[in-house]
């Protein structure tokens, strides 16, 4: 039995319809109400409404469970962790709970969705700037609030690792975006609100949408199937080390805003103003990924884009 948190979103529900997929049998598990979850599915044992913040939090029977896939976290784009920095930190208890019970239970593998944001704001001040290395994360400067959680638990999954014998796999994600995801409300990243304000832009045949600083801070976004495949080859890796999976195809903001457009058929006119921008250039460096697992995300941006915005757009209706 696969236990998967933090089912109820993202990145959870994709690998929760993969493993289903793959004849695995999956007990998903979130805090949000069963009418929010993004998928639902008539193959996995549900739990709804279970914070996993509580050390005795209801997960069902825990006899069988052989594998954790940790995704539960209070976590958004740069608009929202920026305005939460103290509900983001205390997801730490999330991890902290959960392997602890992970090696009660006996588990064989555990998973821990760390991100980039661990990685200091020095190395990225810049467009452009050069992959991020898995060793440049120290000295520690992360995102302030959920970059510091994040860190702190791949340190706790380590810890696990070395004190009790657990084996824990980290992957340090960056941006992730695709179809059954937040798109509106506060927490969506840029992809799915660059789709949605071009959707809303085409559907209204008023051209024009607003960003976030100049434009020109670089991201890499991977596509969730991407993601999933990446999460499922490190948890069946030796790698033991916080390892990326990202894309290394590095774009700004306005090419993204580019490739949205190409794909809408509509040209937007672009009003830069304030707000949380995050770094000046993050990017993934992917060396260590292709040297131990022989494989790197590959689904381009142009593509991937194709059904996120399709979907993004059917949910506006
Ligand atoms: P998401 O917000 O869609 O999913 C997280 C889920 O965790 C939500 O459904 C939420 O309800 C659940 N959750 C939050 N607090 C909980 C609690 N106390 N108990 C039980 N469930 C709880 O986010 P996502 O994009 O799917 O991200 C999944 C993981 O990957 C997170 O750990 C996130 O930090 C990490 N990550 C994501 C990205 C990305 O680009 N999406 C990038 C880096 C890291």
């Amino acid at each position: 039995m696969i236990l998967v948190c933090g089912a109820g979103g993202f990145i959870g529900g994709h690998l929760v319809e993969r493993l289903l997929a793959d004849g695995k049998e999956v007990r998903a598990v979130d805090i949000k109400p069963w009418a929010a979850w993004w998928q639902t599915y008539a193959d996995a044992q549900s739990v709804s409404l279970c914070d996993l913040r509580d050390p005795m939090a209801f997960v069902g029977s825990v006899r069988g469970i052989d594998a954790v896939y940790n995704l539960a976290c209070d976590m958004g784009g740069m608009g929202y962790i920026a305005a939460h920095r103290a509900d983001c930190m205390l997801s730490v208890s999330i991890n902290t709970n959960l392997l602890q019970r992970a090696w009660r239970w006996g588990v064989d593998r555990y998973f821990y969705s760390s991100s980039a944001c661990v990685y200091p704001a020095y190395r990225q001040a810049q467009p452009g700037a050069e992959g991020l290395k898995e060793a440049d994360a120290y000295p520690a400067d992360c995102e302030d609030g959920y970059g510091w959680e994040k860190l702190f638990s791949e340190r706790l999954c380590r810890h696990f690792a070395e004190d009790y014998g657990l084996a824990t796999r980290v992957a340090r994600l960056h941006n992730c975006y695709g179809p059954m995801g937040t798109w509106a409300g506060g927490r969506e990243k840029a992809p799915a609100a660059i789709c949605r304000k071009i959707a809303q832009a085409q559907r209204s045949g008023h051209h024009e949408i607003e960003i976030w600083g100049d434009g020109e801070q670089t991201r890499s976004f991977m596509h969730v199937d991407d993601c999933v495949e990446g999460i499922l080859r490190i948890m069946r890796s030796s790698m033991s080390e916080p390892i990326n999976l990202g894309s290394s195809e590095l774009v700004s903001i306005n090419q993204l805003v580019d490739a949205v457009e190409a794909i809408a058929g509509i040209k937007v006119r672009r009003r830069y103003v304030d707000g949380p921008e995050g770094v000046r250039g993050r990017a993934s460096d992917n060396t260590l990924i292709r040297s131990t697992l022989g494989w790197e995300p590959s689904i381009t941006l142009a593509e991937g884009l194709q059904g996120t915005y399709r979907w993004i757009y059917d949910q506006l209706d």
